[in-house]
């Protein structure tokens, strides 16, 4: 017993996660908290939750900082996670210029604290840096379609950029930097009024409302589920210091927006009506990974 609390306890972390109350967050700091780590949570709660959480708050290992990225932030830490920015398009629309800044100033503060600590750091980018896909499946070589001027650029050029300073802080400052593109992930602490779709729907079935479909629902999306997301990021935070990514994080299993609402009234049993509704603007047509390297690299 005394050697397996010594062997945790030397190989224990104090990790930094960023919108640890979000909804993968959440799921990230759990895990973390399971794995004998300590968890320093970092979030300003404009989109995640202390519910997210609450399980979380008792635990001695379990620090929670209400903090906005886009100031700077000076802590002890061994490694970082960084998820802070809004994730739906319902959110990140809101205060796009909010949205571009968190992703950008976001990104160098986080990489200024990587750099002083000579620290990992794992950023949260996002299938969005495809945009429109002219590729599919979309591979990691694939340079995207994005619309830089649009309602969704707030979000795909933040993460872009993002990703641009992430490889200069390492040619340039030799920071030790992971970056995963995450697809569709769904599952437990997804907020009613995510403005998603798998949440949009299922709560719209369970409440006998309507399905709201944009545009004809034919344009497809695949959904990974949340702990399995979870598991790929912690794979690549665990890879060689030379694999920097950016690697594929998703299920390859293609939906249409019609076949998700299929599937939703099926489970849930309720007789809902579809309504279609028009189709934002931008809205990717298909999006679906490719996730060879993933497979590869991260098993
Ligand atoms: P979410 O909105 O539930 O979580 C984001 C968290 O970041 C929230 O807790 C929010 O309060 C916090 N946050 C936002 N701005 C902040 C700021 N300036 N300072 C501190 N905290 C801030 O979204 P999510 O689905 O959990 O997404 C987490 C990360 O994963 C995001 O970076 C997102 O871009 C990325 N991602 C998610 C998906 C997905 O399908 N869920 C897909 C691709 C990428
Ligand atoms: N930074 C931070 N925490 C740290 C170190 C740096 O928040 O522990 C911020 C700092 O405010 C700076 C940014 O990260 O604005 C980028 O840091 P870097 O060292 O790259 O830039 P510099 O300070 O040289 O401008
Ligand atoms: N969508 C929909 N009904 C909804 C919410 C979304 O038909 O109530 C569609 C949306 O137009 C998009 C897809 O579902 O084509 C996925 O949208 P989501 O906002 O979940 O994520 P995105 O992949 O667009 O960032």
């Amino acid at each position: 017993m005394a050697e397996q609390r010594l062997t945790r306890y030397s190989t224990q972390k104090r990790v930094l996660v960023t919108g640890g109350a979000g909804f993968i967050g959440s799921h990230l700091c759990a895990r973390l908290l399971g794995q004998g780590h300590q968890v320093l949570c970092v979030d300003n709660f404009f989109t995640g939750t202390r519910n997210n959480i609450g399980s979380l708050l008792g635990n001695p290992n379990f620090e929670l900082l209400r903090h906005d990225v886009t100031f700077p932030l000076y802590v002890e830490v061994d490694e970082i996670y960084n998820l802070a920015c809004p994730a739906s398009p319902v959110h990140y629309q809101f205060d796009p210029v909010q949205t571009t800044k968190t992703s950008v100033m976001g990104a160098i503060n986080m990489l200024g604290l990587a750099k002083r600590l000579r620290i990992p750091i794992l950023q949260a980018s996002t299938s969005e840096v495809y945009g429109d896909p002219a590729v599919h499946p979309q591979t990691e070589a694939y340079w995207g379609n994005v619309n830089p001027i649009g309602p969704r650029s707030c979000y795909d050029e933040g993460k872009r950029c993002a990703e641009t300073l992430f490889f200069d802080y390492r040619r340039q400052h030799d920071v030790a930097i992971k970056i995963v593109r995450i697809f569709n992930t769904y599952g437990p602490h997804m907020h009613p009024n995510d403005g998603r779709v798998v949440s949009n729907f299922i709560v719209q079935a369970l409440r006998g409302e309507d399905i709201t479909i944009y545009g004809e629902g034919k344009q497809t999306r695949s959904f990974c589920y949340v702990d399995d997301l979870v598991a790929g990021m912690m794979a690549m935070m665990a890879t060689s210091p030379d694999f920097t990514g950016p690697v594929n994080l998703g299920n390859p299993g293609e939906f249409t927006m019609l076949e998700l609402a299929s599937l939703v009234l099926e489970l849930t049993g309720s007789s809902s009506k579809l309504q279609f509704m028009p189709l934002p603007q931008d809205d990717p047509k298909q999006r679906k990974p490719d996730i060879l390297l993933a497979k590869a690299e991260l098993d």
